[in-house]
């Protein structure tokens, strides 16, 4: 026997009163739960785009409610009595989920009406809902159209009716989705704008929905996804993206209708800023290389070598500056490494006549880390940043050994 649908008749039906036809154990469940078949009920099963109801029947909480054929089966947390049992709908949840379907319907018929965009395809979130348009990429003036023309309906708060038929009958009356079922099919009509074979939970009237708020289209394989949100969702949303703005503002000292300018100019302002502490640094480490090349000692081959470890708070650009300066001077090998990041660069004038690569592969063999070079610049990283003075003094003895 097939489980009477009840939300068919009267989606605004919050309790019900059924008989439970079987309970049995859930196999496989995380945690305990029991499958409950019922003669009728209100609750609503996972299916055309729209999530479950929650609720609960006698005592036990729906966990989840499953389409099986022509069975509604009911996962619940605690095993029910056959017989009569009382059921509720978590109404506020399915209430959102009717202003969400029924928004659906109304924006994917403005999408097809007025600009020729067929909806392939619905999902409704638990945060947002996307509807998959087919054709070219719709402008901002099909995405705000469609939006304006489906908030007209629901300002005018048409009626919204069940009507049932067969396809041929829908068919005449311009249903727009081809339907391959026979018998008695069950269809929305949002009056004078939409009629829609649908076995989902719709709101009985357009000002229901509250309103709609299209946010952004993105290219989803060969469709585009449009994200958009109804009624109370909608404000929330809208508050959110106000205080976004609002603290976004702020940061910047700036109106929020001065943001797009405000947040240009910081950038432009960061990029300029960068490139002058980029040649400062060069320029620094030109000026400490020469420096530090007065007081470098000189071995019994004529090589100086100068192995230091910087601190956390150098700059990477700094580092790397003062390894390629040191290693312009004749016969020069500069071993430097930095804390905080455990960042090491071999470097040699060629006339120095090592290897950079192969020493640091036999640095890197005794201490955690990766990368490599040319036989004159070697770059790693130790996967222990603070080995980098140990991984430094290695490389130098190693030097002076070979
Ligand atoms: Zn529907």
């Amino acid at each position: 026997m097939a489980t009477r649908r009840l939300y068919y008749d009267d989606c605004y039906q919050r309790e019900f009163g059924a008989q439970v036809l079987t309970c049995e154990p859930e196999a496989h469940a995380a945690t305990p739960a029991w499958t409950v078949v019922l003669d009728c009920t209100a609750l609503y099963p996972t299916s055309g785009g729209q999530p479950h109801d929650l609720g609960k029947l006698g005592d036990a909480n729906v966990l989840d409610v499953r389409d099986d054929d022509d069975d509604i089966v009911h996962v619940v947390d605690r095993e029910l009595p056959l017989g009569s049992v009382r059921g509720c709908v978590d109404w506020a949840r399915r209430f959102d989920h009717m202003q969400q379907h029924t928004g659906q319907h109304l924006l994917s018929a403005m999408f097809q009406e007025r600009f020729g965009r067929p909806t392939v395809s619905f999902h409704l979130g638990s945060d947002l809902c996307t509807i998959d348009l087919r054709g070219p990429q719709p402008t901002d003036e099909i995405l705000e159209g469609a939006e304006r023309a489906a908030n007209h309906v629901i300002s005018e708060d048409r009626p919204i009716m069940v009507r049932y038929g067969t396809a041929e009958e829908f068919a005449q009356l311009g249903v727009r989705k081809e339907v391959q079922r026979s018998g008695i099919l069950r269809a929305i009509e949002i009056e004078g704008a939409d009629l829609q074979p649908c076995g989902g939970t719709h709101v009985k009237s357009a000002a229901q929905i509250g309103i709609i708020l299209v946010r952004r289209c993105t290219k989803m394989r060969q469709d585009w996804r449009v994200e958009f949100v109804c009624g109370l969702r909608a404000a929330r949303l809208a508050r959110n993206d106000f205080q976004l703005l609002y603290r976004a503002a702020e940061e910047l000292k700036c109106a929020p209708e001065d943001l797009p300018a405000s947040s240009q100019r910081a950038v432009s302002e960061r990029d300029s800023h960068f490139k002058t502490v980029r040649t400062l640094l060069q320029r620094l480490a030109e000026e400490d290389a020469a420096v530090v090349l007065q007081s470098a000692k000189t071995d019994a081959n004529g090589i100086r070598v100068v192995a230091r470890v910087f601190g956390e708070e150098s700059q990477p650009e700094y580092v790397n500056s003062l390894a390629t300066q040191l290693a312009k001077a004749e016969k020069t090998v500069a071993l430097l490494a930095r804390y905080g990041c455990g960042h090491l660069i071999f470097a040699q004038h060629p006339a120095a006549g090592k290897d950079m690569n192969a020493l640091l592969k036999q640095v890197l063999a005794q201490f955690a880390g990766k990368g490599g070079g040319t036989r004159d610049f070697a770059r790693g990283k130790l996967t222990d940043a603070s080995q980098a003075d140990a991984a430094v003094s290695l490389a130098a003895r190693l030097l002076s050994a070979g």
